[in-house]
């Protein structure tokens, strides 16, 4: 089966063909001819992957996923969520996005937070199936680590003392939101094919 995955980014789509189940091939939105950058303009994670997967189910008709993901802070009513990536602006800075979620954090007893993602898989039928990963944490009061990249110096998740961005790639890609949603959809697809 021929699935898109709805990204313009050629390592995420080169990462995920290949631990695609076999018999699936994976293409990018460019393969498809799609160039132009697909709005999200949701207000929730889910929405804004569902809106990058029904643009290509609707122009192609082929079998096609989106992920969405974000930080929720809770003290902080969910934010930065759907705004993660611009939490501070549009020109999507970590830095100055990290900056500001510890200022707007600096008052606030709860600390808890959660990295979440979602995938919307639209089927060849047109049916939508959402799959969603979660880690949850605690943001630290100051920035620590060099890896990963987001807000991983500030995100420490629940049962370890280092952050995202000290952990090796190895860990944080067993444990993440992402891996998990991954997994979710990796088990869906498996168990259709057999
Ligand atoms: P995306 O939907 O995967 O592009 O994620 C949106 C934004 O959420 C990113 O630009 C980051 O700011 C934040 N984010 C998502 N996943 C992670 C992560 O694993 N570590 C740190 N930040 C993340």
């Amino acid at each position: 089966m021929r699935i898109c995955f709805a990204s313009h980014n050629k390592n995420k789509v080169k990462e995920m063909s290949e631990i695609m189940p076999d018999g699936n091939f994976l293409i990018g939105l460019d393969e498809l001819g799609i160039t132009e950058d697909i709005s999200e303009t949701g207000s929730t994670l889910e929405e804004n992957a569902t809106i990058k997967s029904s643009y290509v189910y609707k122009k192609h008709k082929i079998p096609v996923f989106a992920d969405d993901s974000g930080l929720i802070v809770h003290a902080l009513n969910g934010e930065p969520g759907v705004y993660s990536a611009r939490y501070a602006g549009e020109d999507r800075d970590d830095q100055k996005n990290m900056d500001l979620l510890l200022k707007n954090l600096s008052d606030k007893n709860d600390r808890s937070a959660e990295f979440r993602t979602v995938i919307s898989y639209i089927d060849e039928a047109g049916k939508n199936h959402e799959f969603t990963g979660k880690v949850e944490g605690q943001i630290i009061k100051e920035k620590r680590g060099n890896n990963g990249f987001g807000y991983d110096p500030i995100f420490q998740p629940k049962g370890f003392d280092e952050t995202f961005a000290e952990l090796s790639s190895e860990v944080k890609n067993r444990i993440s939101h992402r891996a998990k949603a991954v997994q979710k959809f990796l088990e869906y697809l498996h168990q259709i094919n057999e």
